[in-house]
Formats: structure tokens, sequence, C-alpha cells
């Protein structure tokens, strides 16, 4: 009976945290028994299991919950006969009460149920990395955080799938919440507020249903392109809305492209849309991704001091993965996974090893011709003199930045690589590697080159 839930309960997590996290930390758990409130896991090592205690614990016990577990905390122990020493710490109550609330969440007065989403407690404006890319964006989910006077309205945020458009979303909430717990803050998604629309429907409580939507100070609608199409509750929507702005309250909406590019969208909702302020998170370029990256290595570094990767790799991933903020989030995750578990600094080659799906997937096709060609103009060199047995300075090192370049951009091995350039041993790489790695960080000029030649490679 326990055993099943828990079995429902994977299959809900699959949808829930992604495949990639599921793979990573969910699939490998042993379910051991479900007692007094307590869930108990068998874990390969405690990493693992303060790991997913601290960033899935609350969404097992969801759903859990929701399978009618009656969970109010997990247990993660190393091994079956030591549970009972390593029981982990019980949830605070205000988690737990989050936890076991599905639909609802009192963001603000207690005594009344508003029709949000619950927040992340992640998407904070701490932890939002500024770069030229979100930087407008991220102005304005600040300035409507501040809560004074309203001067847009709505503001509406697009950009493609992983670039934070729901990070921003419940940042603002928070911020909000912070400063005016007085305001009824509301975010859901479009699609949650087309689902109690039509439960408000059938259940013939229209009034209800307007009034609460009505009543709130500041509404957030995520993935708003979600009721394109879907024409009553596009309907049921623009009243919302128009409540609202006459009232003077603010609405932030999101959508994954711009007004004007929703199809199926109602031509006076679309015009309404864009009467406030429209920004756009753009694709992330490589330097927000290796600021997100370093962020994510210090936030997790606070909680595993021993954890160990060096600059080269979170530059790697930052160059070879590509702009969906969440794919990136997922490959540092299953990297110090990997590492811990193997307890393996983390290298080049166990990045590439370990993350060649998702490599694969976010391939630039950068190559090895390119990077030889490109190398060569840049430090005019003859493509002859790179594959020749010369070790003069002025041609050795751009043979040398040319196979760093080429572990960096593409997937070949270090004795491919050696291959391409006159036959070499894979030993030569990865000295070749290894000294441009150093170089960089004691000779501007060496660091400059390789940022140069990057960028041209990747242009
Ligand atoms: P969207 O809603 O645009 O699809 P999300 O807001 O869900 O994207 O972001 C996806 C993931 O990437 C989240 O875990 C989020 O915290 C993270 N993320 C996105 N942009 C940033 C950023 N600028 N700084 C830090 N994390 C980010
Ligand atoms: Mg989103």
């Amino acid at each position: 009976m326990t055993e099943e839930i828990w079995g429902q309960t994977r299959d809900a997590l699959q949808g829930t945290i992604g495949r990639n996290n599921y793979l990573t930390w969910i699939e490998p758990l042993r379910f051991v028994s479900l007692q007094d409130g307590v869930a108990a896991f068998d874990v390969a090592t405690k990493f693992m299991g303060d790991w997913v205690q601290r960033n899935f614990g609350d969404e097992i016990m969801r759903q859990m919950n929701k399978l009618g577990g009656e969970v109010d905390r997990l247990s993660f122990s190393v091994c079956r006969e030591a549970a009972k020493d390593i029981a982990v710490k019980p949830y605070s109550p205000a988690v737990q009460a989050t936890a076991q609330k599905t639909q609802h969440k009192k963001m603000h007065k207690p005594d009344e149920i508003l029709p949000g989403a619950p927040l992340d407690k992640r998407f904070t404006f701490d932890r939002f990395v500024v770069g030229k890319p979100n930087e407008l964006a991220h102005a304005a989910a600040r300035r409507v955080a501040e809560g004074g006077p309203v001067s847009f309205n709505p503001l509406f945020l697009y950009g493609g799938v992983g670039l934070g458009k729901t990070h921003l979303m419940h940042a603002i909430a928070w911020e909000l919440q912070e400063r005016s717990p007085e305001l009824r803050v509301v975010y859901l998604s479009a699609e949650q507020f087309m689902y109690r629309f039509i439960q408000a429907l059938r259940d013939r409580q229209m009034m209800d249903f307007k009034e609460l939507f009505r009543s709130v100070d500041v509404l957030m609608v995520d993935d708003v392109q979600f009721i394109a199409g879907k024409d009553s509750t596009q309907d049921e929507f623009f009243h919302t809305f128009n409540a609202l702005v006459d009232q003077n309250k603010q609405i932030i909406i999101s959508a994954d492209r711009a007004p004007g590019e929703i199809d199926g969208l109602e031509e006076r909702i679309r015009s309404r849309l864009q009467w406030g302020l429209v920004v756009d998170l753009h694709p992330t370029d490589y330097e927000l991704r290796l600021g997100i990256l370093q962020q994510k290595v210090e936030q997790y570094q606070s909680q595993q001091p021993d954890l160990d990767i060096s600059q080269g790799v979170l530059e790697f991933l930052a160059q070879r993965i590509s702009n969906n903020v969440r794919v990136l989030e997922g490959a540092l995750t299953r990297l110090f996974a990997f590492a811990s578990l193997v307890g393996r600094k983390i290298t080049l080659d166990m990045a590439q090893e370990s993350l060649a799906d998702i490599l694969r997937a976010s391939d630039r096709k950068v190559t090895m011709d390119e990077i030889m060609r490109k190398t060569c103009d840049y430090y005019s060199v003859r493509m002859s003199d790179l594959m020749s047995p010369k070790r003069s300075r002025n041609i050795a090192r751009p043979r040398q930045m040319a196979m760093y370049l080429a572990k960096q951009l593409t997937s070949r091995s270090y004795p491919e690589i050696g291959r391409r350039f006159g036959g070499r041993d894979h030993t030569t790489v990865i000295h070749a590697v290894r000294k441009i790695e150093e170089l960089k960080s004691q000779d501007s000029q060496i660091s400059e080159d390789a940022e140069l030649l990057r960028r041209m490679l990747e242009a």
C-alpha cells in the first residue's frame, strides 16, 4: 500500500522536477517505509540524502500527501540499520503548511484563501544573475517590486523557455510580500487561471470567482500564451484584466513571445497587453551563463564545501551548453552528483563524459578545421606549421591554443585532436590544454587571445 504511494509519487515527480533530476536523484532512492508520518529512504551517500531533502523534500512530501500518504517529514539513511540515527530534521511548520496545501497558497491573510499558486523559495532577486540579455527585464521587475505608484500596466515579460520569466515573477511576489505584507499578491499560471475558471463555471460559483480575482492588489499570470484560442477563458481574463486596470492595480504577465506574435489571441486583448511596458528576455550569452554557473557553484559550495570544480570546466559548460538556463542548471547538478558518487574531482574529461547527451543536444558545431584556420589567421602562421614538428614558441603557442580551443569547443577526445595536429600523441594535447589554462590566469594577452578566438568561432 505505502509502496504503491511511493510508486505513484515517483511517476508524478518525473513530471514535476524534470527527467534529469528524476534520474539523478529520485531513481536511486530506496523506499523503506512510511510510518507515523515519516517516509524513510535508503540512500547511497549522506550527501545524496541531504541533497534530496533540501532540493526536492517539499515536492516529494507534496506528491505523497496528494496521494493520501500523510507524510510530515522525510528521513534518509545511508543504510537501513542506521535509519534511526540519521533521521533528518523535521520541516518547519511553515514549510509543512505549504507542502500540504497543494492548490492554495495563503500569502498574506491567513483567514482567506487566495487563488494563487505557491512560490518557489529559490526564485528571489538575490539569486537572479543580471547580464546584458536580461537587464531590462530585471530593472522593470525591480521597479514593480518596489510597489510604488503603478507606472506601467501591465508589465509584460516575454522570452524563450528557461530564460527566467517565472523566476522574475516569483521574485517580484517575494519582494512585495516582504515590503508590503498587506498587499494581496496573486501569482498563477494562465493554465491554472483557466482551470479555476472552468471549475467556477461547473460549480456555479462565477460570482465568487470574479470577486476573488477582482479583489487582488497585484495579479501575475504566467505563460499567458496558454489561453490563446480558448475563447471563454480569454474573455474572462480580459474582464478581470480590465477591472483591475481600472482600479489601478498592478498586473504582470509573461508569455513565450511578444503579444503581437501570439496566435489565437483576441485583438482587443493583444492591444491591451501592449499598453504597458513590454520587455523581453534575450537568449543568454556566454558571460551570463558563466555568471549563473558561478553563482550556482557558490551556493552548492556553501552547503558542500569540499566540492571542487575548476574555472576551466565552468567556462566549458558556459561555452557548450545553449541558452536555456534550466538545462545549464541540470548539467551542473548532474556533474555534482557524479562527482560525489564516484568521489572524484570534476575535470573537463569527466564533464564531457557525464554530460555527453546534453552536450550533443546543444552542440554548436564548431569544427576542428575552423578552429585551426581561425587560429592560423589570428597568429599569422601557416596551417602546415601547426601540423609540423616545429617547436619554436611562435609556432608552438598557436598550436597549443588551437588544441585548447578544440578541446573546449568540440566534443573531440584528446587522441582525436592529437591526430589532427600532425599525428601527435594525446599526452601532448593534454599538456597543451593545461598549459593554456595555466597561462590564461597569468598572462592577460593569452587570456585575451583565447577570448577573442572563442568569440570569432562562435559568431
Ligand atoms: P522561464 O519561466 O522563462 O521558462 P524560469 O524562470 O523557470 O524560466 O527559469 C529556469 C531556471 O533557470 C530556473 O531554475 C531559474 O532559477 C534559472 N534562471 C533563469 N535565469 C536566471 C538568472 N538570470 N539567474 C539565475 N538563475 C536563472
Ligand atoms: Mg516559466
